[in-house]
């Protein structure tokens, strides 16, 4: 018998439920913006402890994100699509910083551009971007990669 076969299922609820607690009174106390603002750090938080306690990392692992997930659903938490994620939905209107860069090739942006420099720069971001959502999670992790690296 493993360390991890005796977690049972009412064990990861329980868990889940201690878990949903904690992120309710974060968010509450508005340390986290969204229910989801501690999902990496409890999820590394318990796995670690999990591991400490004799469990393989893959079992560990899959219990920490079982407990959080389980916590999410608790709670209620819609997960955001790709598109909320963007700063551009969080931006809300008047609040708009305006920008005087180009946001593809950072150039300063002339008189009249709200964006892009040029038309060019405009499709090439549209490109990347219908790409990026196209992809599968690998490789849009890969695309994602080499888009942060052309910022650098
Ligand atoms: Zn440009």
């Amino acid at each position: 018998m493993t360390v991890s076969s005796t977690f049972t299922r009412r064990r990861r609820m329980n868990m889940a439920g201690e878990v949903a607690k904690v992120i309710r009174l974060a968010f509450a106390a508005g340390r986290i913006t969204t229910l989801f603002g501690l999902e990496g750090a409890l999820q590394a938080a318990l796995r670690a402890d999990l591991c400490l306690r004799g469990w393989h990392w893959v079992d560990a692992h899959q219990a920490a994100t079982d407990i959080v997930e389980g916590a999410h659903s608790l709670l209620g938490a819609d997960r955001p699509d790709w598109y909320e994620g963007q700063p551009e939905y969080v931006i809300a209107g008047g609040v708009l910083i305006a920008r005087t860069r180009c946001k593809r090739c950072h150039k300063k942006l002339p008189e009249g551009r709200l964006k892009f420099c040029s038309g060019l720069c405009s499709s090439s971001e549209k490109q990347a971007l219908a790409k990026l959502r196209l992809a599968s999670s690998d490789r849009a992790a890969d695309l994602a990669v080499h888009m942060v690296r052309r910022v650098q």
